[in-house]
């Protein structure tokens, strides 16, 4: 029995004053039950000032730790509760899990790993846990994390939405230039984007140098409300605007192969993607059926073609000249006689500021982009949130950059 206490306070790395007082193993149910003891002459610092205080009683407390081979693994401990002249009667932490933690902090960081890897139901299952205990130790590690992180450089932001569960049901993303995620919040209103700012202290605010997004009133008027000299700032990046025109085109075709059917004529089918597809990046067989069906979709072709114009205007060096050859396009566009393009002109005609921002700060999305997919990707791995607060925890967890492990595991875990 005492050589597995040894083995035990070895592998726990239990120190004193802390001992390994009892180890029992149940080959019947599969578990190993480890009771640690402070010796009780010892007098605990107060975990909030750190003194040496008396103790005043012992609640009994226990964890799950990482198995023993198969067996599952206990930890059991009468904790101390000290008594300090200032705090009152407090609990002390023991040194293998954060307070309120059911689990040791080597066991949370083995979830966490997982976790990064697998749904919250696949990690329940492999490690004999409930969706909600995995839960947990997820929401604790985005709490951890989101305490101990710092924002870093914030020269260009970007602002999007993306979809949570129903077609209609949004949270509000801020990104850095990097892709990682700063902010989630409820909704695409400005109060979405008002709390990502609010948060922000004054030396971070005045550091914002570009805040890319949709042509979306709502991230506007929150910007202009909190950044300074916004309106040179906030940038309508290029792959908003091509959203934008996809979307128009896609309604010029819709309505187009809505006469030709009307007329008796052939209708072709299935193209959408074809005409959001870029030229250069289609396959041959692709780009033969491209140039066919552009005899054939007369209107949808002097559409895309306006579209695809768009393209060649985001590297202008200067100011003037990007507005001019937006100014131009703008012209084409209106006088195509195709009325989504003419309408999408004139969105852009309105937010053309915004447009030269981006081209002069050189200011784009693609980082962001890159990030909401991954976004969808995580949705599609969980098969969906219960709630935005479990969509909002994932994305953190996931994307934040966060610092997710215990404090406490971090001497004896090391992460790739
Ligand atoms: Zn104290």
């Amino acid at each position: 029995m005492s050589d597995n206490r040894s083995l035990y306070a070895t592998i726990l790395g239990v120190q004193a004053p802390w001992q390994v007082t009892e180890v029992d193993v149940s080959p019947k149910e599969e578990q190993v039950t480890v009771t640690i003891s402070s010796r009780p002459d010892v007098r605990h610092p107060c975990p909030r000032c750190g003194n040496p205080c008396p103790g005043y009683d012992t609640l009994r407390r226990s964890w799950r730790h990482l198995d023993t081979c198969q067996f599952k693994t206990v930890l059991i401990a009468d904790v101390p509760r000290v008594e300090c002249g200032e705090h009152g009667v407090l609990q002390i932490t023991t040194p293998w899990a954060e307070p309120g933690s059911g689990f040791t902090a080597l066991l949370e960081s083995l979830v966490i790993d997982w976790l990064l890897e697998a749904s919250v139901s696949a990690v329940a299952r492999r490690m004999r846990l409930t969706w909600d205990e995995i839960d947990g130790v997820m929401q604790r590690a985005v709490r951890r994390g989101l305490a101990r992180r710092q924002l870093g450089d914030l020269s260009m932001v970007g602002v999007d939405e993306t979809s949570f569960q129903k077609r209609h049901e949004y949270v509000t993303v801020v990104t850095n230039k990097q892709g990682k995620v700063l902010h989630v919040a409820d909704d695409r209103k400005a109060t979405s984007l008002d709390e990502f700012w609010q948060s922000l202290t004054p030396e971070q605010l005045a550091s914002v140098e570009a805040v890319a997004m949709d042509m979306c009133a709502a991230y506007v008027r929150s910007t202009r409300d909190h950044v300074e000299d916004a309106d040179s700032k906030i940038c309508f990046d290029r792959f908003h605007v091509a959203k934008l025109l996809n979307d128009a085109v896609n309604t010029v075709r819709k309505e187009e192969n809505r006469a030709l059917a009307a007329a008796g004529e052939w209708v072709p089918k299935r193209t959408k993607y074809i005409w959001a597809q870029n030229p250069e990046n289609m396959p041959e067989d692709r780009r033969d059926q491209f140039e066919r069906l552009r005899q054939c979709s007369l209107k949808a072709g002097r559409a895309w073609a306006i579209k695809d114009a768009a393209r060649w205007l985001w590297s202008y060096a200067t100011r003037g000249w990007a507005r001019k050859a937006w100014k131009k396009w703008i012209g084409w566009a209106q006088r195509s006689r195709l009325e989504p393009m003419r309408k999408a002109a004139r969105t852009v005609s309105d937010h053309l500021w915004g447009i030269v921002n981006a081209i002069v700060l050189g200011a784009n999305n693609a980082a962001a982009e890159g990030t909401n997919s991954r976004i969808q990707r995580i949705k599609a791995r969980a098969c969906g949130f219960r709630n935005r607060e479990r969509f909002r925890n994932a994305i953190y967890f996931h994307l934040g950059g966060l610092d997710l492990y215990p404090a406490t595991a971090s001497a004896t875990h090391t992460t790739s």
